[in-house]
Formats: structure tokens, sequence, C-alpha cells
């Protein structure tokens, strides 16, 4: 053991002794709604391939298709070389399918969030977010160097109070996913417009759990609520969740995408997305648009579910989303009925501490139009049985 390994380890043994320690598995997706592990094939709820686009013969074929003609690394960053016809084309159809005049592509979700936020916010500004924002918005606001000020999940009133309490000068950026990702609840996002509105801030909406998802073909959580770029002007959106490839982009008015591609580090000093990529998310985008019976399928299931979980003694979250948690509480607990369900054939992570709050350790089940109406129904039946002995 090197002196480096002894002072790393006793962390390594106390997160074991909790039952927090993260291990790494490989498993081949079959497909959004199944897994093949060394020991079994499972019936898997654990993806965001919502839509069932990952494994779409059509998504392959447009990859290979793309990297044939455009290759598959981009080979530089985006302003030095590597952006192509493909992502400029992406970037209008994004634009195009989110209702803003333009779209900027970014590597992922993390990177846009980091870029975007850090282009926006610096010393001098504030940020409020929402406490369930996904570590990335943490993250990028504290890599900006804007005063943080958090207020309680979807809590309007306490949002207000720090409005009003916070220095009035600089900018300010209210942050929120759209869906949360570990609790699949949908902001409250009109009220928030309207605070956004009144104290002289922007809303910045992170969809990457919506997107695809909900609204209008799609459009996602804002789409869903009604509002347009004024009110919700800078849209981060997702492409490894329900489009079923990888990448992410931010949206809005054409001075914000140009301000982007001044500023976002995260943007200009780094590789482009590999276009083959690019190629594949075109045709993803044909099918979220085009396919309104993935999303038809996904709220039967989630209905499903939540019928059939209904009266057990976990408590299922209150969301009509395809994130469905059930709150199991000690992280143990969590650990032992996702084992449980595990022997049983089915795949549903137990998310722990701290990626949620203490007390709060769940199951985080995801549910896809891969999925079948059967797939539910053997995943109801385990978690009574369960349940019941
Ligand atoms: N925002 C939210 C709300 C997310 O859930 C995630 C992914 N878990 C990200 C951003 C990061 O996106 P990506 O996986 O593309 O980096």
């Amino acid at each position: 053991m090197t002196d480096l390994d002894a002072a790393l380890a006793p962390e390594l043994a106390r997160l074991e002794a909790l039952r927090l320690r993260r291990r790494l598995q490989p498993m081949d997706a079959v497909d959004g709604a199944s897994l093949r592990a060394a020991e079994a094939a499972l019936l898997s709820f654990s993806s965001n391939d919502y839509l069932g686009l990952a494994r779409d013969d059509r998504l392959q074929a447009a990859l290979c298709a793309g990297a044939a003609r455009d290759g598959v690394g981009s080979g530089a960053a985006h302003l030095l070389g590597g952006h192509r016809g493909v992502h400029q084309a992406l970037e209008e159809a994004l634009a195009a399918f989110a209702g803003r005049e333009a779209a900027l592509l970014f590597g992922n979700g993390y990177l846009a969030n980091l870029g975007m936020i850090g282009a926006l916010a610096g010393r001098g500004d504030t940020i409020f977010a929402d406490r369930l924002n996904h570590a990335s918005l943490v993250d990028a606001a504290l890599l900006s160097r804007a005063r943080l000020l958090r207020y309680r999940h979807a809590d309007l009133q306490h949002l207000e109070d720090l409005l009003k309490t916070a220095p009035a000068r600089g900018r300010r950026l209210i942050v929120t996913d759209g869906v949360f990702s570990m609790d699949g609840d949908v902001a409250p996002l009109v009220a928030l417009t309207e605070l956004a509105r009144r104290h002289r801030a922007w809303l910045v909406v992170d969809d990457a759990h919506g997107l695809g998802v909900l609204g209008p073909d799609g459009r996602g959580s804002v789409a869903a609520a009604g509002l347009d770029e004024a009110a919700v002007p800078v849209l981060m959106g997702t492409l490894g969740k329900a489009f079923g490839v990888y990448g992410a982009f931010v949206a809005g008015s054409r001075i914000l995408v140009d301000t982007l591609l001044q500023r976002a580090r995260t943007y200009i000093y780094t590789t482009a997305l590999p276009p083959a990529l690019a190629h594949a998310t075109l045709t993803a985008l044909d099918c979220v648009r085009g396919e309104p019976w993935r999303r038809e399928r996904l709220r039967e299931h989630v209905h499903a579910l939540r019928a059939g979980l209904a009266g057990l003694p976990w408590t299922l979250l209150p969301s009509d989303t395809p994130i469905q948690p059930l709150l199991v509480g000690g992280a143990d607990a969590a650990v032992t009925l996702s084992e449980a369900l595990r022997a049983r054939g089915i795949y549903v992570p137990a998310v722990r501490p701290p990626t949620v709050p203490q007390g709060t350790a769940r199951l985080r089940i995801t549910l896809s139009a891969a999925h079948t109406a059967t797939d539910v129904e053997r995943l109801v039946r385990a978690l009574r049985e369960l349940a019941s002995g």
C-alpha cells in the first residue's frame, strides 16, 4: 500500500461500514427496459432512456452513416475547426423544437450547466437555486463565484424572502430543474416566472428530464406550462436521456447564444461533440416529435405503477413523470430492498446520501416506453411480495 492509499483507505472503509460505498458494475444494455449483468438478464427500471430510443435501429443507422460521412471524432473545438454542418443543423433544429431563436451544443448536461451559468453570473451577482437542483447546477454556481442562495425545495415563499432580502445590485438568476432528477416532481414554473418578473431576475430551467417526455410534441416542462422565451429566457436540455444519444444544449435568444459562444468556457475549451452523434440526434429529434405514442405509453406505465404500489409500507413520492421514487428511509434498508429485487431478476438502483438528503434513501424507479405493461406488472408484483413477507 502506498502512502497515498494509506491516506485514502479509511474513508472507503467508513463508507463501506455505512453501506454508502459506490461500486461500478459492467452491464450490457439490451434496451431501455433490460440489462444483462454477469449473473443474469435483468428487467431494468434504472434508465433515463425514457422513450426507448437508445437502441433504436434508425438512430444506430444514422450514427453509422454519420460516422462514415463526417468521421467519428470532431478533432477540434467548435471555434477551431471542429464545428461541422451537422452541428449547425442540429443546433437549428433544437432551437426550433424548443421554440427559441438559437441553441448551442455542449458535450453533456454537466458541461452545459457549468459553462452557461459561468457565462451569465460572476462575482457580485446572485444565484437563487432550488435546494434539490442537480449537482451540476450547484457546482456551476459555486464555480461562478456568484453568491449562491438556496431555497427550500419548491418553496416559493422562501424564494421570495431571499429575493427580497438579497442585495439588489448585480445580476439575479433563479435556477431550477424542470423535473427534479431524484424526486420526479415538476418545478412550479409559472409561479417562478412570476417571481422572476417581480424581482428582476432571469429564470434558468434545466429540463434534462422533461425534454422529450412532457409537453406538446415532447417540448418539455416549460412548453407544458405554456411558457415561452420571454418567461424562461434560458433553457437547458440534455440529449442523453429521452433523446437516447449524448450531449446537451442551451437554447434562448440569439444574443444569449452569441454571449455563450464568447464566454462559456466548457464550450470554448473542449472538443466538439462527435459529428456522428449529431447525426443520430437529428434522427432522434424526428422520433421524439413524430412518435407521440411513446409518451402515451409512458403515461400508461406511470398510472399502472402508481395504482399498483398504493398502500405499500414505502411511500411513492408524488410524481407523474417517469421518475417514480419509492422512499425507503435508511440507506441500509434501501440497499436491502434493491438487492431483494435483484434476486428476483429486477434491477432498481438504491439512491443514498449524499445524492439525496439523509433519511430519504430510495429506490429510484424510472419507466421507459421500452417497458411493456407486463414489465410494470412484474415490478409491482415483486414489490408487493417483498412488502408482505
Ligand atoms: N441536469 C440534470 C437535472 C440531470 O439530471 C443531469 C443528469 N443526471 C444533468 C443535468 C447532467 O446531464 P448529462 O448526463 O448530460 O451530463
